[in-house]
């Protein structure tokens, strides 16, 4: 650090120019994230929270009730208006939360989870940082995963099992209906992983596509993780942990003695208000109906891209969600050209091309994608 401080304007010179070098939202062409820019009303909220600290609930107890709020939204809008929780950084700290809390309460002696092999790698940190084994199951034709093998896997040390709303590179939800029989049978924690299709799953059914139950309205459903800065339209960090009611709690419940509360039941202590504040404002300003709509706008335009893809005689499942993933024997060639046509695109781990279709992609870069691939497919024909 220097011992002079440097003039504002000259900071600001710096930070424009390396925003520049970032890919820009408005430009249309990052096809491979799952965040998108925050609604404008919860950006504006966002300073003025910014000081505030979940952490030291007793000093911001203002702030502290809109994420009681925010929780109890996010609760009924999962269908268990009493659910317990927290807004923590993302969808990788709420599901380390919730094996955290499956594992003290289950007390095994080399506690293991199952997940399907679809699931995000924040599973592979989980299993590391709680030293939890992580088990695999398989998963079928649909990218949904396979009960039987789920049955397979489970052992004397099994403390959980992990099923997916929206999984990351294919958008399917798996069947957690059936994962909660298995619960039941087994007397294990079935967490759901809604990061992604938390805010899109509950309104596909009233726009004519196929829902599949996946919420606490399953009895044996222990845990959620939802994501408001995913399709949520929040600023990140904000993520969300929810528990079916205070007991789960309790089994992650640290005491924080020089704090104005005086027990924690998250992994960070300082956490942020101007996430609890913006999330407030946003999940009241849409109400059901905005979500609704930006859901029916985003599968409208990935429905059209679907279908232009699977005309064009790529390989292609029709989408359960806003992800269109796609194969082709050429599929790396594919890629190349795309991304040196300044698309921002992602690889699944089976080589596939992943596109999501977010708030931020437009009718005309679904447009421009579509001609783009056209001509990429007719050079590849003449090859
Ligand atoms: N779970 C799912 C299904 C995801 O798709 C993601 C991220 O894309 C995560 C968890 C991790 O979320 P985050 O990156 O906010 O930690």
């Amino acid at each position: 650090m220097k011992e002079k401080g440097v003039s504002k304007e000259e900071i600001k010179q710096i930070l424009d120019d390396a925003k520049r070098k970032d890919f820009d939202y408005a430009d249309g062409k990052i096809l491979s994230s799952m965040c998108t820019p925050p609604s404008d009303f919860s950006k504006e909220i966002w300073g003025s929270f910014i000081e505030t600290n979940l952490g030291d609930a007793g000093l911001f107890c203002g702030t502290k009730g809109l994420e009681t709020e925010v929780i109890g939204i996010l609760g009924d809008l999962l269908k268990h208006k009493d659910a317990r929780g927290f807004l923590v950084s993302g969808g990788t700290e709420a599901n380390i939360m919730a094996l955290w809390v499956a594992r003290n309460g289950a007390m095994r002696e080399k506690p293991e989870f199952i997940v399907p092999e679809t699931a995000h790698f924040s599973f592979e940190k989980a299993s590391d940082l709680l030293n939890m084994k992580l088990i695999k199951a398989k998963t079928l034709d649909d990218h949904t995963v396979d009960l039987k093998d789920v049955q397979r896997c489970i052992n004397d040390n099994t403390v959980a099992i992990v099923g997916i709303a929206g999984n990351t590179e294919y958008g399917a939800i798996d069947d957690i209906e059936g994962l909660g029989d298995i619960a039941i049978e087994n007397n294990l924690h079935l967490h759901v992983d809604a990061a992604f299709g938390g805010f899109v799953a509950p309104f596909l059914e009233g726009l004519g596509y196929s829902e599949k139950r996946f919420d606490f309205s399953i009895p044996s459903v222990s845990s959620i993780t939802i994501d408001p800065h995913k399709m949520g339209m929040s600023p990140i960090p904000s993520g969300c942990i929810l528990f079916r009611d205070r007991t789960f709690l309790e089994h992650i419940e640290t005491s924080s003695p020089y704090l104005t509360e005086k027990k924690q039941f998250t992994i960070i202590g300082t956490r942020s208000g101007a996430a609890a504040a913006s999330t407030y404002a946003v999940l009241k300003a849409f109400g059901r109906e905005g979500y609704r709509e930006n859901v029916r706008n985003c599968m409208e335009l990935t429905m059209r891209l679907y279908g232009e893809i699977k005309r064009m005689g790529f390989e292609v499942k029709k989408p359960v969600m806003n992800i269109v993933t796609f194969d082709h024997d050429k599929i790396n060639m594919i890629a190349e050209k795309l991304t040196n046509n300044g698309w921002a695109i992602s690889r699944t781990r089976k080589g596939e091309i992943r596109l999501v279709i977010m708030p931020h992609v437009k009718s005309s870069s679904i447009d421009n994608l579509i001609r783009n691939l056209n001509e990429i497919n007719n050079a590849l024909k003449r090859i």
